[in-house]
């Protein structure tokens, strides 16, 4: 692509998918557990100078650039060291969309924490039949059953920032392993949160690099490519649930409301911590 730099020191760093490279600069403890002490530890390298001021570069010139664009750039330069988590959400659904089209054996998986709704599970078997992509389950180590058994309840009541370390965050960081790189569908105008997110960045929480392709996109364009292009999606979407998550913290929004306010509604909780930076 015209996107791609000649550098040797960006073809050095792109030819080498793994940590290694980073590893050899420095390792930090990635973002700290909300009081979990059972996961293994888990080491965060950080990229060499060199390869952070490229990954600024490129997401500067990747700015301009269409989602299908983005896409194609992230294969040509990771593949086959990347991988893609999806929710099921519209914009997984786009990037699985492109990525049938562009290479179809990118690792595809999905953060199965035990409380996801029928119609998520669901949405598998039709991208499967849709594009022949198998997205992979990746579970936690116990079950609901155990979990709850565990800690004297469900935790989604009384501390949901640990059930979503437990149920999301370890089961991402081991999924990560052996990987360079993860594309996330999200969107700069879904959140403040998500409002600063490079199209290209590093993630220290994965030690991964972490590419956006919709990042520039509304959720107006997303929705539009799901019609046009007749791609599969959440029939809950069609009932009120602007955004899907787990069912015991999702609820339908009402009009007017935040396309993001049926996630985790009643708290303070935002975000189940995958997209923030600590
Ligand atoms: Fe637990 Fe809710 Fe987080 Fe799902 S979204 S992992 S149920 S706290």
């Amino acid at each position: 692509m015209s996107l791609t730099p000649e550098s040797a020191t960006a073809q050095d760093v792109t030819a080498t998918p793994t940590v290694s490279n980073a590893a050899r600069v420095s390792a930090a403890p990635a973002g700290s557990s909300p009081g979990n002490s059972n996961t293994a530890p888990i080491v965060a390298p950080t990229p060499d100078p060199a390869e952070l001021d490229w990954m600024k570069e490129q997401s500067k010139l990747l700015e301009g650039a269409s989602p299908r664009d983005i896409i194609a750039w992230t294969v040509e330069h990771y593949f086959p060291k990347l991988t893609m988590a999806t929710a099921f959400g519209p914009e997984g659904l786009v990037i699985i969309h492109y990525l049938a089209q562009i290479e179809p054996r990118t690792p595809v998986f999905n953060l199965d924490t035990g409380y996801q709704f029928k119609e998520t599970l669901e949405l598998r078997d039709r991208i499967a039949a849709r594009y022949g992509i198998e997205v992979e389950m990746k579970q936690p180590s116990t079950t609901v059953a155990e979990y709850e058994a565990q800690n004297g309840g469900p935790l989604y009541q009384t501390a949901s920032d640990k059930c979503c370390f437990d149920r999301k965050i370890t089961v991402l960081r081991q999924a990560a392993v052996g990987f360079r790189e993860w594309m996330s569908g999200i969107r700069r105008d879904q959140s403040p949160d998500r409002a600063s997110s490079p199209i290209v960045g590093w993630d220290k929480k994965f030690g991964l690099v972490k590419v956006s392709p919709l990042a520039n996109w509304t959720k107006k364009e997303v929705w539009k490519l799901i019609s046009d292009e007749n791609i599969p999606y959440n029939p809950l979407h069609d009932q009120g649930y602007t955004s899907i998550g787990c069912w015991p913290c999702t609820r339908a929004v009402l009009f007017g409301e935040d396309e993001r306010a049926g996630r985790w509604s009643g708290s303070a909780k935002t975000e189940c911590g995958l997209h923030s930076a600590d």
